[in-house]
């Protein structure tokens, strides 16, 4: 699948055209008042998940693909409309990316040892029912993606979502036991509570039901995941950096990191934060951003009206977060036409609009003195987060080099970064990146427990 704005724009009309979000969207299903309530709900329903035959479970997880291909559109609209972050069209395509390349009960595999004292075999079981705390960048994504993976594990889940999507985020779990009902499964496979709190977070992570806890967002989150006591998997931030190197195709590097940074605004944890650049090519690749990819070329004064406004009391400002290019410089008076896309300026690595991860489409570019330099400040940039890098290379000692130093979950070469999720790139989706604890995306076998299982001196054949 490759993203060209014409296709998005297309997108957005018909879905503009067609789509009446009703004002009651939501239902009650596994809603509660109380967390409590919640966990025993989904308590209940994994009962009846641990009996499903693995062809029931995968039914039900058909049903939730359609519903979600069905209801893509007003999921993105709501999720914009909730936050006041992302693009409508980009959040239709992230959906569908969710419904067709979530992975499966195929992602749970079993080792098998057989010989002359009989079969052993490695099964991956459920840990019953999952707490998962989900993020307001990607709300109902999240959801919908962690549901499908830990119900093909044979969990239910129990989500504390950002207070500020909750609505997106209700409509998400509604649909996930709305699509296990109409095939027979249990209702509450997925549960969540009406307010979501710190409260009723705490709640969750102390409740002895909950073995594991999947936390996806900053790293306030995953540092109390971690701390609980309990099993955590956790998704922090990340502040990746695009290297590019002379070897590279300049031209494609420009349009690739652009369309990459720009997508949905900029939230995705993936997503390109700033450039290296190595000083032979870094004016050329600047040309090909301003003149063919839609970048406005920020002054100095432009850049302080930015970090002020983004970074007001040295705090990142919710408002900025997510919104486009045009209306970020609207913030600061300035007037561009709908064509730009991203903000672009030279700077050095400490820039605090370069150094701090913005989730909004400003793509500082840091001017390196060759490919070593180069990756030394990307390095210092991504800061040990160890999450997501990118590189335009056609050296493969060099990228061997880089991908080495920088450690991180996830590096994209030569591709826009949602390439690796599975978005005009091979391999499934995810959207939970477990950078902080190793697990990297993750899919139903992270969800799962590893249970040996031995029969000694039969079954053996060979
Ligand atoms: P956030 O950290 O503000 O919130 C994420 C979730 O954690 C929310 O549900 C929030 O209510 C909860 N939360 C925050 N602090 C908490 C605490 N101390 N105890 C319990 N719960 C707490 O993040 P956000 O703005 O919603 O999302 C953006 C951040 O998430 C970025 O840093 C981004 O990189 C990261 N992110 C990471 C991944 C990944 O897969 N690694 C995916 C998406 C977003």
């Amino acid at each position: 699948m490759s993203i060209n704005e014409q296709m998005v724009q297309d997108i957005v009309q018909d879905v503009l055209a067609k789509m009446q979000i009703a004002s009651d969207v939501q239902g009650d299903r596994g809603v509660f008042k109380d967390m409590n309530e919640a966990i025993e709900a989904a308590k209940a329903s994994q009962k009846i998940v641990a009996k499903m035959s693995l062809d029931h479970r995968e039914k039900v997880i058909s049903n939730i693909r359609k519903k979600i291909m069905e209801n893509a559109e007003i999921l993105a609209r709501m999720g914009v409309q909730e936050t006041g972050m992302g693009n409508v069209g980009h959040k239709i395509l992230k959906h569908q990316l969710v419904a067709e390349k979530t992975p499966g009960t195929e992602d749970i595999t079993t080792q098998a040892w057989s010989g002359d004292r009989g079969l052993t075999l490695i099964e991956m079981g459920p840990f019953g029912v999952i707490g998962a705390i989900t993020p307001c960048t990607n709300p109902s994504e999240t959801v919908l993606c962690n549901t499908i993976g830990m119900f093909a594990g044979g969990n239910t889940v129990v989500f504390n979502p950002h207070p500020a999507a909750i609505k997106t985020s209700i409509y998400a779990v509604n649909l996930l036991n709305e699509a296990s009902v109409e095939v027979g499964g249990p209702d509450n496979i997925a549960c969540t509570v009406e307010h979501p709190t710190l409260e009723t977070s705490n709640i969750m992570m102390k409740h002895p039901a909950i073995q594991l806890i999947a936390a996806t967002g900053g790293p306030g989150v995953v540092t109390a995941v971690l701390s609980s006591g309990r099993r955590g998997i956790g998704a922090g931030a990340g502040n990746p950096p695009a290297l590019v190197d002379e070897t590279a195709d300049i031209r494609k590097a420009a349009e690739d990191i652009v369309n990459g940074c720009t997508f949905d605004n900029n939230l995705p944890c993936i997503a390109e934060k700033e450039i290296v650049a190595v000083d032979s090519i870094a004016d050329e690749l600047m040309h090909y951003m301003v003149n063919e990819q839609g970048c406005y070329l920020a002054s100095k004064e432009e850049q302080d009206a930015l970090t002020n406004v983004v970074l007001a009391g040295g705090k990142l400002n919710r408002k900025c977060v997510g919104r486009d290019a045009k209306t970020l410089l609207g913030m600061i008076g300035v007037t561009v036409p709908d064509n730009i896309r991203c903000i672009t300026f030279e700077g050095p690595k400490e820039h605090p609009l370069i150094a701090t991860e913005l989730m909004m489409p400003i793509l500082g570019v840091v001017r390196a003195k060759d490919f070593d330099d180069a990756v030394e400040q990307a390095v210092w940039l991504e800061h040990g987060n160890r999450h997501s890098a990118h590189i335009h290379s056609k050296n493969v000692d060099r990228i061997t080099k880089y991908a080495k130093a920088i450690d991180t979950a996830i590096l994209v070469k030569n591709g826009p970064s949602y390439a690796a999720l599975g978005f005009g790139g091979e391999g499934f989706c995810t959207f939970t990146i477990a950078s902080r604890t190793g697990e990297g995306l993750t899919s139903a076998s992270s969800f799962t427990k590893r249970r040996r299982c031995v029969m000694t001196d039969s079954l053996c054949i060979r």
